[in-house]
């Protein structure tokens, strides 16, 4: 009996995807390539802005997902060590983000759905997907390394970046973007306090920052130059010691490190969002830097909107689908946009003294020009695209 979507990969965009058909009466099977406790431990966003509230609020599962989450207030701007509040929620007209760690977000989807009966099969190995053109078929081998095929109607890749489902579509269907920043962060995760609130600093040693991840812990980024330097190389006091000085804190406390990344400053978007009968949703069709930290974001909208899509197919009518890759395109490329912005706006500029002065007056724009100060603040809550 064939299954209505098969879902590959339980991120933020698979598992979205999974309780809105869930809830929309829609079969779905989701396949998942790592077990079940690092896919709940995996730390990467904090922030859901406030479009993502709504898409968890309006389907009815506000109470399993966001119970608890903080809304967003202030965020920090501090130029040379000067504190710069900006409310974002007031100039977006009271549109507030919530504090909602990513990997409690994909616990708490992943509860809901299976409490809901959902099929969500862990450690499927070597996923594949064929004959996607006409009736799709997913394979895979199960822990025991048995094989197993699933028939469908849909396929959805929300298998990220360095997922199957991208790489299964023919070359020359797909005309990809890549752009490189230029700019390298290292990113720790740290058991020490959280900022009162968000906090990004900027100034002549380079970008930092620094966000609540729960109320014990902090995770810090720190602009590098890469090949030039590896701060992987750096012994955690230097580490501490760059923090200070960029966030224009001595006294800030430091704590044990227990996780240490490099975030690739690169964007990259893959286009058209689809292939036959199969949709990609989430970093499986564009990553994009953390600068107004849109990544999981753009991954809950994509899935908002497929299943909306999927939903309306599977009952006969496949106008939505059909548009479903230019709609989200749409906001990818605006969010791509806003986070070039941004990235340009706060990133050290390697000594280019004209560079520096524009961005100083795109700063200083925010907190001088109100339009400018709402017009920011949007972006930052989410935008609903106006058709
Ligand atoms: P993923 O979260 O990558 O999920 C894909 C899932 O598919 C994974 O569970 C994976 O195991 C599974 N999978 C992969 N291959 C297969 C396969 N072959 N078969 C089956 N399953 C498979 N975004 C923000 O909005 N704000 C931030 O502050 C932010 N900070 C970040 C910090 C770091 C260090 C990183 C790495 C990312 C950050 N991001 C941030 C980006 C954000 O985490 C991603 O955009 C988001 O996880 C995308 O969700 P997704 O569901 O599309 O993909």
């Amino acid at each position: 009996m064939p299954t209505d979507v098969v879902i590959i990969g339980a991120g933020p965009a698979g598992l979205t995807l999974a309780n809105l058909l869930q809830r929309n009466g829609i079969g779905c099977v989701v396949l998942e390539a790592r077990d079940r406790s690092y896919v709940e431990e995996r730390q990467r966003a904090g922030v859901l802005d406030h479009y993502g509230g709504r898409i968890f609020e309006e389907a009815g599962l506000a109470g399993q997902v966001l119970a608890g989450a903080p809304l967003e207030t202030f965020l920090e701007l501090r130029y040379d060590g000067e504190p710069h509040l900006l409310d974002v929620p007031a100039l977006a007209g009271g549109r507030a983000g919530r504090i909602v760690p990513q990997q409690l977000l994909v616990r708490r989807l992943l509860a809901a759905f299976l409490a809901g009966g959902g099929d969500l099969r862990f450690e499927a190995g070597d996923v594949a997907v064929h004959d996607l053109t006409s009736s799709p078929r997913v394979t895979y081998t199960d822990a025991s390394g048995t094989t197993h095929e699933l028939a469908c109607s849909y396929v959805a890749g929300c298998d990220g970046f360095h997922g199957v489902s991208r790489r299964s579509i023919p070359e020359d269907e797909l005309t990809t973007y890549t752009f490189d920043h230029g700019i390298g962060w290292y990113t720790v995760l740290a058991d020490a306090p959280p900022p009162r609130h968000p906090l990004m600093a900027i100034g002549r040693h380079g970008f930092a920052a620094q966000f609540a991840r729960g109320t014990a812990a902090s995770r810090f980024y720190l602009q590098y130059k890469p090949g030039a330097e590896d701060p992987r190389a750096w012994p955690d006091a230097e580490t501490w010691d760059k923090l200070r000085v960029r966030l224009g804190d001595p006294d800030l406390p430091g704590g044990v490190i227990t996780d240490r990344e490099i975030v690739e400053m690169r964007s990259f978007v893959a286009e058209p969002m689809a292939y036959g009968k199969m949709f990609l949703a989430g970093d499986a069709a564009h990553i994009i830097t953390p600068m107004g930290a849109k990544g999981m974001n753009l991954a809950i909208a994509d899935a908002h909107v497929l299943a909306g899509a999927l939903t309306s197919a599977l009952r006969g009518d496949d106008t939505a689908l059909r548009d479903y890759s230019d709609v989200c395109l749409r906001r990818t490329w605006d969010y791509q946009e806003f986070s070039r912005w941004f990235t340009e706006m706060v990133h050290d500029t390697e000594g280019d003294p004209f560079r520096r002065k524009l961005a100083k007056a795109r700063f200083d724009r925010l907190f001088t020009n109100h339009a400018a100060g709402v017009a920011f603040a949007d972006m930052m809550s989410g935008v609903e695209l106006v058709t």
